[in-house]
């Protein structure tokens, strides 16, 4: 008799959910990026008690249609690729349709949506459809993710303080926050609004908002580009530091991304102008061919693989140590703000 057998969808969801969905962040990260794919104009993030009660995300985007709010809980199921092509130049952040499924499948939640005509309203508990009716809201959706992890008690004992994960969870969306200055982001929690963004597409007053005005007077416009490379952001002057790396944020192709390699660049390119263990605040978008970056590594999507690492890298470099050196020539007031 065969043995082997296809596991159950919602089985398959939350094995999944174990890589997307490690924790409280990882929730309000694929929600915020959904409503980012969604060409959304204004993102407000709630959250209660560091996200382990509720996260609830509120967009003003596309919406789904009626016919596709179910697909959209599909394993899999995605609006946003369509073929093998399309998997070497992706624009979008979300492409594997895994990340909502997942969510579902590890707790409770409720998706409103409307894509301008009527709207839809489903409640889906553990990966299994509660309810589905039709709700009158204005175009957008809105996630509302309560009692996460309540089926895979081992995920939960696993999330750390509320401390540690609201750091999470504000890291996150101050990143994303960063990376669309077009794009009105607002961040509370309990009740407390943490921080908010004009999404005026002003990057140095987005970065007044997450970071606070004092700190954003304190930094250096950068631009460079080269056959390969195309830069642009803000660095701190090297008498703003952290003591943490929390505070560089690198971008390629508008997605926030973690790589080791262009942090120790930027480090690097402060040369011996920063003290050890103190880091820069740093946003730094990057255009680049998409064909040179791979960012179906793993399912989080934060990790890229970037042919050409070593040359960016020392780009990156060269155009802050020469930024600050001119800094150095020539200070500027900074009038912007
Ligand atoms: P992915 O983002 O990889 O496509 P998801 O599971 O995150 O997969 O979402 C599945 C689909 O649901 C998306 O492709 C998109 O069509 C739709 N969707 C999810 N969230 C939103 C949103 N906030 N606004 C509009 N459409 C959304
Ligand atoms: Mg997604």
């Amino acid at each position: 008799m065969a043995k082997i057998h296809e596991l159950a969808e919602v089985l398959a969801n939350q094995i999944s959910a174990g890589e997307v969905i490690e924790r409280p962040a990882s929730v309000v990260k694929e929600l915020v990026e959904n409503a980012l794919d969604a060409h959304s104009r204004q993102i407000d993030v709630h959250v209660s008690e560091a996200g382990l009660k509720t996260i609830q995300v509120i967009d003003d985007g596309d919406g789904i249609a009626a016919d596709d709010v179910l697909n959209a809980f599909k394993r899999h199921a995605t609006s946003k690729i369509h073929n093998r092509k399309d998997l070497f130049k992706v624009h979008s952040l979300g492409f594997r349709g895994e990340a909502l499924p997942s969510i579902a499948s590890v707790a409770d939640v409720i998706l409103e949506t409307s894509a301008g005509l009527v709207g839809q309203r489903v409640h889906l508990r553990g990966g299994q459809v509660v309810d589905q009716k039709v709700s009158t809201v204005r175009k957008g959706t809105t996630v509302t993710v309560k009692d996460l992890f309540f089926n895979t008690p081992a995920r939960l004992k696993y999330v750390k303080s509320p401390a540690t994960e609201l750091a999470n969870i504000s890291d996150i969306v101050n990143r994303l926050a960063l990376s669309h200055p077009e794009v009105a982001f607002s961040l509370a929690h309990n009740g407390h609004l943490l921080f908010k963004t004009a999404g005026n597409g002003h990057l140095q007053q987005t970065i007044a908002g997450v970071y606070g005005v004092n700190n954003a007077k304190k930094m250096l416009a950068v631009r460079a580009e080269n056959l390969d490379f195309k830069l642009h952001g803000f660095i701190s002057l090297p008498e703003l530091t952290r003591s943490s790396r929390r505070y560089i944020t690198v971008l390629i192709n508008g997605r926030y991304i973690k790589n080791f390699q262009l942090n120790k660049a930027i480090i690097a390119g402060y040369g011996s102008k920063l003290m050890v263990g103190r880091f820069p605040v740093v946003v730094l978008a990057i255009d680049m061919d998409p064909l040179l970056v791979d960012v179906n590594v793993h399912p989080a999507k934060q990790e890229v693989r970037l042919s050409k690492e070593s040359e960016l890298g020392d780009f990156i470099q060269q155009t802050i140590y020469q930024r600050i050196a001119q800094e150095n020539l020539i200070p500027d007031a900074n009038e912007n703000l």
